[in-house]
């Protein structure tokens, strides 16, 4: 699934074409992406529509109109966006501007949706549902105040939205590596130091990832039909039996949250904190 490095590239590709242009004609042909809405509904509704600014909160694309309307798109697991989408298979909409271009937007498994939001909607949605912005002004107080009390795996709680926007399960164990942080050890339980290096992690993870324009697996493609090479400098995501590259140690494979989970036994061990205290 696309996370916070794979959405930004996207949208630092995208938002030059979009920018300043009027949507001329919109073409909707799936009804999950728009679900409950009718897609026909909200393809006739954004006609017209002129895009200010394309931005990023967390996982999500957000296209800001002049009118003060918005559009969130989610590209979920396989949704990516395409210019020049002529010929393209699993296209499920395709946006036609002013400037005679096109815009695709295709997803082989359909779990991507679109949603258009009303002037003054845009904020309150994503304030339920995100924490703050990693690469923003996001501190380890911050990060120390969402871990607090908690008695899920620190893993866990990096991967739920609202502790901090845009983590998925492959920047949540790089970040944890970088940590040298166990990704089963209760959120509750970090000292002010192991937040200070969870924090870290996550910043130097998306920081890497943003860099090298994301990482591709399975239908992750940029706009230009391009891939980002992040897959090649994992530190230990999807590197199960591979030595770590600080120790030497192979790195293991777990689960935890209910997500495979990838780790360095040696330098992030599972019980430092219940020694320490
Ligand atoms: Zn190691």
């Amino acid at each position: 699934m696309p996370e916070l490095p794979e959405v930004e590239t996207v949208r630092r590709a995208i938002a030059p074409a979009l920018e300043g242009r009027r949507l001329e004609h919109v073409e909707i042909s799936d009804a999950r992406l728009t679900r409950p809405e009718d897609p026909q509904e909200i393809a006739a509704e954004l006609t017209g529509e002129r895009v200010e600014r394309v931005e990023r909160r967390g996982k999500y694309l957000v296209v800001r109109f002049a009118s003060g309307r918005s559009l969130l798109i989610h590209l979920r697991m396989t949704g990516s966006l395409l210019r020049d989408p002529a010929g393209s298979t699993h296209l499920r909409a395709v946006l036609r501007l002013d400037d005679g271009s096109q815009l695709g937007y295709r997803d082989v498994r359909r779990f991507g949706t679109w949603l258009l939001l009303e002037p003054g909607e845009l904020d309150p949605y994503l304030a339920r549902r995100l924490g703050k912005e990693p690469l923003e002004r996001f501190t380890s107080r911050d990060l120390a105040a969402r871990l607090a009390g908690r008695r899920i795996a620190v893993k866990g709680a990096l991967l739920d939205q609202r502790t901090v926007a845009g983590l998925g399960n492959i920047y949540a164990d790089e970040a944890l590596w970088y940590a040298r942080m166990s990704p089963l050890r209760p959120a509750g339980s970090l000292a002010d130091d192991d937040v200070r290096r969870v924090h870290r992690g996550v910043r130097r993870a998306l920081a890497a990832g943003i860099e090298r324009q994301g990482s591709t697996l399975r239908d992750y493609r940029l706009p230009d039909g391009s891939s980002g090479s992040m897959q090649h400098e994992f530190r230990v995501y999807g590197r199960a039996g591979e030595p770590c590259e600080r120790c030497g140690t192979p790195i293991a494979k777990t689960r935890v949250a209910g997500r495979g989970t990838w780790y360095c036994p040696t330098c992030q061990p599972a019980f430092a904190a219940a020694e320490a205290s």
